[in-house]
C-alpha cells in the first residue's frame, strides 16, 4: 500500500470513529484494500465532444426500451401499484428511471462500492463528497442491511436498480417487502422501486401533475423568457399564444418554464415543478426529459413534434471554453471558462444575441462561435 495511500486511510478511519462507525466494520471493510486505477481512469475521463440531446434521446427513448418498459410495468403490476398508493409517484415515472438506470436491473455494475468511493476519496479531487459517500456505505453494512461482498454497483458508487448513491441510500431508501432490511441490491426490485418512488415522494413529486410537454410558440416570441430562471404561471404563457403541441389545454393555475434544450430551431417544452423534481435525480436535462419523455411514451404518447436540427455539429471541449472567453471579452461574462454551458453561459448568451439581433435562445452554435471570433 502507497504512503500516501495509508495516510489518507488512517485519517479516514479516525474520522469514520468519530462518526459511529465501529472499529470492527472499518478492519473488515478496508482489508487489503488498494486504489483502483481503473476507478480513477474512468473519473479523468473527459468525452472530446460534447454530447448533442437528440443523439442522448435517441439511445434513452429508444424503441426497444419503450418495448422492454412496458414488459416491466405487466411485469411488475401489483408491486407498482402498491408503491404508487403509498408514495404518490406515477408508476411510468418509476419504471423510466429504472430503465434509464440500469435497463431495468440488468447493468446495476460490479464494482465493489468501498473499494470504489475509497479510490475516489483518496483520489481527492472531491474528497470530502466521496468521504461522506463512504461513510454512509459503512453505516449500510453497519446496519446489516448488505453484506461488504454483496455491496456491489457502478464505478462511481451508484448502487442498485435505480442506481442510488450510499447518502441517497441511508437517507431514502425503505424495506418494501418487510424482511428488515433495505436491500436495493436484490435481483428482486421491491425494495429498490419503493425507494425511488419515496426519494421522489420526498422531493416533492406530485401525481397527476405534468413533469412538462411539448408546446408551440407564437411568431415574434420572446426568448429572453425561456430557460428554467424565468417562472411566470401558466395563464401568462398563454396569454401570449403559448400552447401544447398536441392540442390539449394547459393546466390550470401552476408556475411553468419554457425550456429550449436545443434553441429556437428544435422542440420547445413547458416544463413544471415536477421536473424540478426529477433534477434532484440527476441534474442534466436531457436526463430529466429523457425521463419524463420516456413515461409519456410508455403511456402511448407521441414523439416530439418539431424536429431536433440534427445538422448542428457538436463542440469540442475546447471550442466551448474557447466560446465562453470570447463571450466574456465580447462584454458578456459567463462567470467562469471551464467549457460546460450552465445558467449564466445562457443569460451571457442570451445577451450577447439581443445586442446583434439575433433570435435569443441562449443556444451555442458554431455559427455564433464564428461570430464571436470576428
Ligand atoms: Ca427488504
Amino acid at each position: 500500500m502507497s504512503n500516501e495511500f495509508s495516510d489518507w486511510l488512517a485519517a479516514f478511519k479516525a474520522k469514520a470513529l468519530r462518526q459511529g462507525i465501529s472499529a470492527n466494520t472499518l478492519d473488515m471493510a478496508f482489508a487489503d484494500l488498494q486504489p483502483n486505477t481503473e476507478i480513477i481512469a474512468h473519473d479523468r475521463h473527459q468525452p472530446e465532444h460534447s454530447q448533442h440531446i437528440w443523439d442522448y434521446l435517441d439511445r434513452a427513448v429508444s424503441r426497444e426500451r419503450i418495448t422492454q418498459a412496458q414488459k416491466a410495468l405487466s411485469k411488475n403490476s401489483d408491486l407498482l401499484q402498491q408503491i404508487e398508493n403509498q408514495f404518490g409517484v406515477t408508476r411510468e415515472i418509476v419504471v423510466a428511471i429504472w430503465g434509464l438506470e440500469t435497463a431495468y436491473g440488468v447493468q446495476r455494475g460490479s464494482y465493489p462500492i468501498i473499494e470504489a468511493l475509497a479510490t475516489l476519496a483518496f483520489d481527492a479531487r472531491r474528497r470530502s463528497l466521496f468521504e461522506g459517500h463512504l461513510v454512509s456505505a459503512l453505516m449500510i453494512i453497519q446496519a446489516g442491511d448488505i453484506t461488504l461482498r454483496q455491496m456491489t454497483g457502478s464505478w462511481a458508487g451508484a448502487a442498485g436498480h435505480t442506481q442510488f448513491m450510499p447518502t441517497s441510500i441511508i437517507k431514502y431508501a425503505v424495506d418494501f417487502d418487510g424482511d428488515g432490511k433495505r436491500n436495493i441490491w436484490a435481483d428482486d426490485p421491491t425494495d429498490a422501486l419503493a425507494s425511488t418512488a419515496n426519494y421522489l415522494a420526498r422531493n416533492g413529486w406530485k401525481i397527476a401533475r405534468p413533469w412538462g410537454f411539448e408546446v408551440t410558440l407564437p411568431h415574434g416570441f420572446d426568448y429572453t423568457l425561456t430557460g428554467t430562471q424565468t417562472k411566470k404561471s401558466v395563464q401568462f404563457w398563454a396569454k401570449l399564444g403559448v400552447g401544447r403541441s398536441d392540442g390539449h389545454a394547459l393546466p390550470a393555475d401552476t408556475l411553468a418554464s419554457v425550456l429550449l434544450p436545443s434553441g429556437a430551431r428544435g422542440p420547445a417544452l413547458m416544463i413544471f415543478e415536477n421536473f424540478q423534481v426529477l433534477a434532484t435525480y440527476n441534474a442534466s436535462n436531457a436526463y430529466v426529459i429523457a425521463v419524463g419523455h420516456l413515461a409519456d411514451r410508455i403511456m402511448g404518447g407521441s414523439e416530439f413534434v418539431a424536429a431536433w436540427p440534427r445538422a448542428e455539429a457538436a463542440m469540442t471541449h475546447a471550442e466551448r471554453s474557447e466560446f465562453q472567453e470570447r463571450l466574456s471579452a465580447a462584454g458578456f461574462d459567463p462567470r467562469g471558462i471551464d467549457g460546460i454551458f450552465g445558467p449564466n453561459t445562457y443569460a451571457a448568451l442570451q445577451s450577447f444575441q439581443t445586442s446583434q439581433g439575433l433570435v435569443a435562445d441562449g443556444y451555442p452554435t458554431h455559427e455564433i462561435l464564428v461570430r464571436l471570433r470576428r
